[in-house]
């Protein structure tokens, strides 16, 4: 270790951070499954293997870790896993655009084969930023889900789930990306303005209007408000579908709005959700119009095989040669989209793998659940009343788990796998015997594959120890950080399946944070060009300061902007310590652990009490997941306190040679060792540094700092000498010294004198004498200074002679002036603010100054 000597003028973030990165071992952050120590394990999100580890993960990451480091120095014994969340869709079409292939051009396993190699090249990027910024991941419970012994897990959870009665499989209307090929779950449809045509056309007589004419080949109903008296003889009617020729009944239902379009309404399978609603009430015919390409069925006669907007044209087109169409209007529509690749859903009928949503299930585990802020909860709250249908789980694509079912090919009996055999690919292994219905051999493997949210559903059972039995033997976590982007699928899909597999909520608390916006306030995008990359910040001004603008820009839960400004705000903050330190070390030489009994001095004692103040703030910030609380505060007290009041006031002490000085020293290192572990957690590098310095050890081996001092006469007299030579040092600036120039003898008169061990004297470069007494005082006239701005326009051209004759007063009516004076024999009102007569003070014979601070009466004799 260098001694403090060689501590460098600058602090370089890159070389230390660099440095600090090769040192630290993995092992170091292990979490100990033999340990006694109380756990903490943490749900970390698998994040997506894109290859960029982008600003909101890195946000996501430094909370997580500012919470790991201070668990660990609190005596937990801490899970801080690292897991990636591999399969879905945008990896297949990675891979598709980077060989010039579509997934159907290879045999499923080698698509697979490439896709798992584009996702362990991304993992590994990835990786590399995680490391720069220092988080202090359990790198021994790493998980990566396309792996087999991930998969098998949920795999396993799938099996137990379907024999618990969870899981089924039906027919049933689902949303489906026609550009994806998949189903996709409700949590996964994002709804979007547009722009569209509204279609006024004449329906076997009756008039109605439509914004997808496309589906007429599968309207099934037409529906009017029971209420509604235009459309009274319609009850009991069917009428004729134009252009297709078939005939559907008429619906009164409460539910159609007269004061839409013409107050009649067709319904289609499926035009929208309330399609699918009646359809189930009023057990309406099912007409596919549109297939899983997103082309029109046979259904459609002569429209068969047109892409969706080609039929719509085609149709339209169609209504306006057979003299139907009557008017078109434009209108604002909110559309389901798919979240991955943003085109319209469709609803289609198909058969897919469901979970059963249990409502009141969710919500009793979500109520034991303690969520940060509490307002998010709500969110969880209305998501799962609101839900219509089941979690959809089948998705059509190759790069997923498979679902482990077979079928028998001669009678349809649906074959399990025994849980000992997972993981398998359907696909490709088979049954290790005979059907046990029919005995037939022949099977055919389920082609349909797991919704990625099926994986990542489990990562807390994964983490927590699961081998796919029982309640695992870590369970619950303690805690799950995560955006609030995910509450309706991430959180909602956890608890769902945790509850189902252990009975149980998945975790003591949820941490919820908010998403980082550009600095022109909207979230960030590449149309926008507002996207800051993690990587460039840390190249440019390092990771503790990174890490700084994480903790300090807001609230948890709150969406943060991103500010350059803040970053290096938080570099200055480094160098302002980095240059305590420095100036701190030369006198710390030999200072070890020193005892809060060797701190005499009235200052140091104020500075004790001020650091306990801190501490139990950044604590208490910190128990409550208040990063911003914490920082702030341990940023003031350095600055201010600790900077501006403290060490102005004491430096000189410390080149003292008694025990004062000793006092000093003792307050100092005391403050320093607080500071390097309160910040450790925050700026890891930096901190580190520091405490090597300082102590020659590491501060990530240190426990939390547990420090209480309190001396309230210590605190009230210190914050009085404080004030008192602040506003001194002030008088001497304005009186043009330099702050070390002499300044004579300053008496400081206060009922009770402070024993300031010579403090003030020193740091004024004054004799400072403190008196119990009231000094007494004589008062001489020395000047009269005029406010000409009030004077020039009230007198004008009599402002001389006025000034003459406030010279003139006697004393007495100089201090409390009267109403009118004589100005050559004429009575002219005084006006307000016009003058201030200027005194010269004697003490004792000696001329002063005279300053009020507080409570303190102060009198300086200049130096001559
Ligand atoms: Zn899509
Ligand atoms: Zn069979």
């Amino acid at each position: 270790m260098p001694s403090p000597q060689e501590l460098p003028k600058h602090y370089s973030f890159d070389d230390v951070e660099k440095r600090w990165q090769r040192i630290w071992r993995d092992e170091d952050y292990y979490f100990d499954r033999s340990s006694n120590k109380p756990q903490f394990v943490i749900d970390t999100p698998p994040p997506y293997p894109t290859g960029n580890f982008h600003i909101g993960n890195a946000l996501n990451w430094c909370y997580i870790d500012f919470i790991a480091r201070y668990k660990r120095m609190q005596g937990y014994n801490v899970m801080f896993p690292q897991g990636w969340d591999c399969h879905g869709l945008p990896t297949e079409v990675k891979v598709e655009e980077k060989h010039g292939i579509t997934k159907n051009d290879l045999p499923r396993e080698e698509f697979r084969r490439l896709c798992r190699e584009l996702t362990r090249s991304n993992i590994e990027k990835m990786r590399q930023t995680m490391k720069r910024l220092g988080f202090s991941t359990d790198w021994s419970n790493e998980y990566i889900t396309m792996l087999p012994q991930y998969y098998r897990k949920t795999q396993v959870s799938f099996l137990k789930m379907l024999k618990q009665g969870y899981i089924y499989r039906s027919e049933h209307p689902v949303n489906f990306c026609t550009r994806c090929e998949t189903a996709i779950a409700f949590a996964e449809v994002a709804y979007e303005p547009r722009e569209t045509t509204l279609n006024y056309f004449d329906f076997d007589g009756v008039e109605i209007a439509t914004s997808r004419p496309e589906l007429l080949a599968a309207c099934v109903a037409v529906a009017v408000n029971p209420s509604d008296q235009r459309y009274q003889s319609l009850k009991g009617k069917e009428l004729c579908v134009p252009l297709f020729g078939h005939r559907v009944p008429v619906i009164l239902d409460e539910a159609v709005d007269p004061s839409f379009g013409t107050g009649a309404v067709m319904i289609c399978t499926f035009g929208d959700r309330q399609d699918v609603l009646w359809w189930k009430k009023y057990n309406l015919e099912l007409r596919k119009g549109i297939d899983r390409q997103g082309r029109m069925t046979g259904t459609t006669g002569t429209y068969a095989g047109m892409k969706v907007d080609e039929c719509r044209k085609a149709i339209l087109e169609d209504m306006k040669t057979s003299g139907i169409l009557h008017r078109q209007e434009p209108m604002e529509q909110r559309v389901g989209t798919c979240w991955r690749c943003k085109k319209p859903i469709e609803i289609l009928s198909e058969r897919q793998w469901f979970i059963k949503v249990r409502p009141k299930e969710i919500l009793d585990a979500a109520h034991q659940i303690e969520w940060i802020p509490s307002y998010m909860l709500t969110r969880m709250e209305n998501w799962v009343s609101q839900m219509e249908w089941d979690w959809c789980i089948s998705r059509q694509r190759i790069f997923a788990t498979p679902i482990p079912v077979w079928f028998c090919t001669t009678c349809g009996e649906m074959i399990l796998p025994e849980e000992s055999h997972l993981p398998i690919d359907p696909t490709v292994d088979r049954p290790k015997g005979p059907c046990p219905h029919c005995g037939s051999k022949e099977f055919t493997g389920e082609q349909d594959v797991l919704d990625t949210w099926m994986d990542s559903s489990v990562s807390v059972m994964n983490v927590t120890g699961w081998n796919g039995e029982g309640i695992p033997p870590f369970f619950p976590a303690q805690l799950r950080p995560q955006g609030h982007d995910i509450i309706r699928t991430w959180a909602f899909y956890t608890i769902l399946r945790s509850v189902a597999l252990t009975g149980m909520p998945p975790w003591h608390t949820i941490l919820i944070n908010g998403m980082v916006l550009g600095e022109d306030g909207f979230k960030m995008s590449k149309s926008k060009g507002n996207i800051i990359d993690t990587e460039s910040i840390i190249a440019q001004h390092g990771a503790d300061t990174f890490r700084q603008w994480a903790a300090a820009s807001a609230a948890i839960g709150s969406d943060i902007m991103f500010s350059w400004n803040d970053v290096i705000a938080a570099s200055r903050f480094q160098t302002k310590l980095w240059n305590i330190l420095r100036f701190a070390l030369q006198h710390l030489a030999g200072t070890v652990e020193p005892s809060v009994s060797s701190v005499t001095v009235l200052a140091d004692r104020w500075l004790l009490c001020r650091l306990s103040d801190v501490v139990k703030e950044a604590d208490d910030a910190l128990q409550h997941y208040q990063f911003d609380r914490a920082l702030k505060a341990i940023r003031e007290f350095t600055w201010t306190v600790l900077a501006d009041q403290y060490i102005e006031l004491t430096k000189s002490r410390l080149y003292m040679n008694d025990g004062s000085r000793e006092s000093a020293r003792a307050a100092l290192w005391i403050t320093l060792d607080a500071l390097c572990r309160m910040l450790a957690p925050f700026t890891p590098h930096f901190a580190e540094e520091c405490y090597s310095y300082l102590t020659g050890k590491s501060v990530h081996t240190q426990p939390w700092v547990k420090f209480s001092f309190e001396d309230t006469n210590a605190r009230a007299q210190g914050a009085t000498l404080i004030a008192i030579v602040a506003e001194l040092r002030r008088h001497k600036h304005d009186r043009g010294l330099a702050l070390n120039a002499p300044f004579g003898r300053v008496t400081i008169y206060r009922e009770i004198p402070l024993e300031d061990g010579g403090d003030a004297a020193r740091a004024l470069n004054a004799e400072v004498r403190w008196r119990g007494e009231k000094p007494v005082l004589e008062r001489e006239l020395k000047d009269v200074k005029f406010n000409m701005a009030v004077i020039g326009p009230r007198l004008k051209n009599r402002a001389k002679t006025f000034m003459e004759a406030v010279r003139s007063l006697p004393l007495s009516a100089m201090i409390d002036p009267p109403d009118h004076i004589l100005i050559d024999g004429e009575e002219v009102t005084l006006p307000a603010d016009a003058f201030v007569p200027q005194f010269t003070y004697t003490v004792e014979g000696e001329k002063v100054d005279l300053l009020t601070i507080g409570d303190a009466f102060v009198t300086i004799r200049q130096a001559v």
